[in-house]
């Protein structure tokens, strides 16, 4: 018997290899646009296939130490912002964050994600020194998310050993950013993952979908974006509503949408490093890690905040019920990786081809 690949097929086929090679807005709005069940999952299959071909298997595990939720902005968005009612603030010492890499490492994390709102407190010289004292615990890698900073910063936190840093834009409506976030705007805020890319550093960025104004079209534009600058990392989560900033889409548009610009960043960046979200998780917490590993992921990000601090980081309602016992989660990820055929991996995870020279 002959089996016949229908027209509609062939033009799928066609499009989902023009992605890989000379990705075009139109393409990627086709995938994120079509009703046809069919489509979606070729979309997601090509996903897979692309992500076992240039990333393997393995899963890479990154712990995030969020050691501060003091921040300097007030995004529309964010759950921590400036003025957001009645959030408890608190620090980390620079003592506190490098017994906390310490405990993540003896847990076997080689990747160490420290994240915080825009804290003038830490300055160049406490980021440093934090830097430099996780570096001492042995060959692991520090990932930075501090916010914007002047570039001679971001040479001093590359100097002191900071091998990653993460820079989300959010939206590449310049528009929507503005409105979004007062008193900043995109051009700054690209310059900076240009600046960081310069630098020498494994640069990040990422975007949340069904920000309250946002278009299919420009979701289409944030990822030909990532593949323009480049990116070495992109985490694409849900947008999940915090108070006064309310969203038009639905959860499950949310959702759905997530997964289609998770699997267009695999299919369209090829080698990059690509998260199952925690917020992905937080809207479906029983199928949407594993769902999001078949789509185009080769990352996880537990959180290793210590207990006491971990509920006051949050970023968006919700977030804190996930990943509550750390030994237990690890123990989860690898029955799940193990379940999928995949493994977890036990080195740190660096894109292809990239020395900290
Ligand atoms: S999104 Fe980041 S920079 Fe904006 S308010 Fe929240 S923590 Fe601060």
């Amino acid at each position: 018997m002959v089996n016949r690949i229908s027209t509609s097929e062939r033009e799928v086929m066609r499009r989902l290899a023009r992605l890989g090679i000379r990705p075009q807005r139109g393409d990627i709005l086709y995938f994120l646009t079509t009703r046809e069940p069919g489509e979606v999952e070729a979309l997601y299959a090509e996903a897979d296939r692309v992500r076992r071909e240039c990333v393997g298997d393995e899963i890479h595990l990154r712990a995030i130490i969020e050691f501060s939720n003091h921040c300097r902005r007030d995004c529309r968005y964010c759950g921590i912002r400036r003025n957001f009612p009645g959030v408890t603030r608190y620090r980390m010492s620079v003592g506190e964050v490098v017994d906390a890499a310490a405990a993540a490492v003896d847990l076997g994390y080689r990747t160490l994600v420290l994240q915080s709102g825009e804290d003038g407190w830490f300055t160049r010289d406490r980021i440093c020194r934090m830097v430099a004292g996780i570096k001492a615990l042995g060959d692991v890698a520090v990932t930075l998310a501090v916010g914007e900073r002047p570039v001679d910063e971001y040479r001093a936190f590359f100097n002191a050993g900071a091998d990653r840093y993460l820079l989300k834009h959010e939206t590449s409506d310049a528009e929507l950013y503005a409105r979004l976030n007062p008193g900043m705007n995109l051009e700054t805020r690209i310059k900076c993952l240009r600046a960081l890319k310069d630098v020498g550093f494994q640069t990040g960025s990422g975007i949340m979908i069904g920000l309250p104004g946002q278009t299919l079209e420009s979701l289409a534009g944030d990822i030909m974006l990532f593949h323009e600058l480049d990116m070495d990392m992109i985490g694409c989560g849900p947008y999940i509503p915090v108070a006064g900033c309310p969203t038009e889409w639905s959860e499950r548009k949310r959702e759905e949408l997530s997964f289609r610009v998770l699997a267009l960043n695999r299919v369209v960046t090829r080698d990059t490093h690509l998260p199952s979200t925690t917020a992905l998780s937080t809207l479906n917490e029983n199928d949407a890690r594993a769902l999001a590993l078949q789509r185009g992921a080769n990352v996880i990000m537990p959180n290793l905040t210590p207990e006491r601090y971990r509920r006051f980081y949050e970023i968006y309602p919700s977030k804190k019920r996930i990943e509550v016992d750390t030994r237990a989660f690890r123990a989860e990820l690898e029955s799940l990786s193990f379940q999928l055929g995949r493994s977890i991996s036990m080195g740190r995870g660096d894109r292809a081809g990239w020395t900290n020279a």
